[in-house]
């Protein structure tokens, strides 16, 4: 089976092509999870930039607000390549109020 899933803000179409139904799920979920981030949790911007920074041989994922500057980092799983989004604030609680956007503030 075949579906295509367009994101909530509309910038992104992926087809997704599965054996099954839960396939297709896992997949969904999969895309939902690191794609559809429609909008910047600090300032509400939907104009978001995806980045990835390389230091010392190691890749971070993150989306970028292009108005406010924010961040949402991305997580890697061990495995099979897949990454999640770093919701949880230090304290190890979900991040209700920003859902894991946040700001670095200059040094100095
Ligand atoms: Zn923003």
């Amino acid at each position: 089976m075949e579906l295509t899933y367009k994101t909530k803000n509309n910038r992104l179409k992926v087809n997704i092509e599965s054996d099954s139904v839960k396939d297709s799920f896992k997949k969904l979920a999969e895309f939902q999870e690191v794609f559809d981030e429609s909008a910047c949790g600090m300032c509400n911007n939907d104009d978001l930039q995806f980045i990835v920074r390389t230091v010392d041989n190691n890749d971070y994922y993150e989306l970028r607000c292009k108005k406010c500057g924010a961040k949402l980092a991305y997580g890697q799983h061990k495995t099979g390549g897949s990454l999640f989004p770093k919701r949880k604030l230090e304290n190890g609680s979900f991040d209700k109020e920003h859902r894991g956007w946040h700001k670095w503030t200059p040094q100095g």
